[in-house]
């Protein structure tokens, strides 16, 4: 009776994504890079990679990677407080709290973990999250594991946020946001926010997994850039980085109380000590890329200047994500294998990673596309939407 149960639970669900045109096919990628992918033998150009300086297959970082694991072997077959944590992980947070000024670093085996961690080791029962709606499924999905009560502002808007705030008077207060949303593209106030966040005896945790590396100088990301210093900062190294891990750059405070009551830290492996001999090398070799950053900016302008040209209705975004919203789910996969047919790789957006009927194409703009491949896109795009009508 039970097994019966079951499958019934499995088929319904899947046979639901299938009606709604929400089912996800895993693609067998065979290469891909910054600017190409390979797929059943076939060459793409490739807008959905978010390797936004081509460093993914960077000689250097992956020499890096190699002597790290002559180095030092494999895996630390321990957690932090235990024999996990060396001298290369060390190094490595005073080189990212160095570059980024901050007090310290903690280090962690990816970004949705750094954010589950920060967030349900942080908050209790008693606290206040109040996110921007919009906000990464991890940030969103651990403040409601963490208990505290959540609450949602409309995206980027300032005043719901400090009449929320106002409204609040007991317990801990985290404000959330991203320094680029990772499927809108755009970026909050960041000065405005932090003054509002300040004056209400609250803090700030911003996610910049899509800033860093890309902006600022020497790549320190969105909050840099916009002069404010959050109280918690999340970066991921899985972006701009090319490699795979996260950071939280915090106070010696925090730093502290994390190494005695996060419990991630305490019960999970921690990161590969050749991981962290990558990250540490690519952090001297990001900071030295003004121009591929600069490169990356005239693609995004070009772009811009196509898009305006051919009056094609894309969200306002000065980043490399760029979001053109189409409503139905059906019509963001046609636009999609449009696209595929004519040599160009984009990927569908569909909730639940976006909200309902917004399904989009979410392009990546990186510094390896030449202005033929963007050209190339927008072309196609073009009469896609031409043939639409
Ligand atoms: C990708 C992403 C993450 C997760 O980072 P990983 O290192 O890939 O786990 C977290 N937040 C945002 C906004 C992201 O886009």
């Amino acid at each position: 009776m039970k097994n019966i149960e079951w499958v019934d639970f499995l088929n319904k669900n899947l046979k639901k994504t299938k009606i709604n045109n929400l089912y996800r096919y895993r693609k067998i990628i065979q290469y891909s890079s910054g600017r190409f992918l390979i797929y059943k033998n076939k060459k793409y150009i490739n807008f959905s990679s978010n390797d936004y300086l081509g460093l993914g297959k960077s000689n250097k970082i992956v020499k890096a990677w190699k002597y790290g694991l002559d180095k030092y072997g494999l895996s630390t077959c321990s957690s932090c407080n235990v024999i996990g944590y060396h001298k290369i992980h060390k190094k490595l947070e005073k080189k990212i709290s160095k570059w980024m000024n901050y007090d310290n670093a903690l280090l962690f085996i990816s970004g949705y973990y750094a954010n589950q961690n920060i967030i349900t080791t942080l908050m209790n029962k008693n606290d206040n999250i109040f996110a921007d709606r919009l906000s990464h499924a991890s940030l969103i999905e651990s403040s409601i594991f963490s208990f505290a009560n959540l609450k949602r502002f409309k995206h980027n808007d300032i005043d719901m946020l400090e009449k929320l705030l106002t409204n609040y008077s007991s317990g801990k207060k985290l404000v959330i946001t991203e320094g680029i949303f990772s499927m809108d593209g755009d970026s909050p106030e960041l000065e405005k926010m932090i003054e509002i966040v300040k004056n209400n005896n609250s803090w700030l945790f911003v996610d910049d997994a899509h800033g860093i590396g890309v902006t600022g100088n020497e790549g320190r990301g969105t909050c840099f850039e916009q002069r404010v210093k959050p109280d918690l900062l999340m970066i991921s190294f899985s972006k701009a980085f090319g490699l795979s891990g996260a950071a939280l750059l915090c106070n010696n405070n925090v730093y502290k109380y994390f190494l005695q009551f996060s419990k991630n830290l305490m019960y999970s492996t921690f990161m590969m000590p050749a991981q962290a001999f990558a990250i540490y090398k690519a952090i001297s070799f990001i900071r030295k890329l003004d121009s591929l950053r600069e490169k990356l900016r005239s693609n995004i302008e070009f772009f811009k200047q196509l898009i305006n040209k051919y009056n094609i209705p894309f969200l306002n975004s000065n980043s490399c994500i760029q979001i053109l919203i189409l409503g139905k789910n059906e019509l963001a996969l046609r636009a999609s294998n449009f696209l595929r047919k004519r040599g160009v790789y984009v990927q569908p957006i569909r909730p639940p990673s976006v909200p309902n009927l917004t399904s989009r194409l979410r392009i990546i703009l990186t510094s390896e596309h030449s202005f033929e491949d963007i050209e190339k896109l927008i072309i196609a795009l073009n009469i896609f939407i031409n043939k639409k009508n």
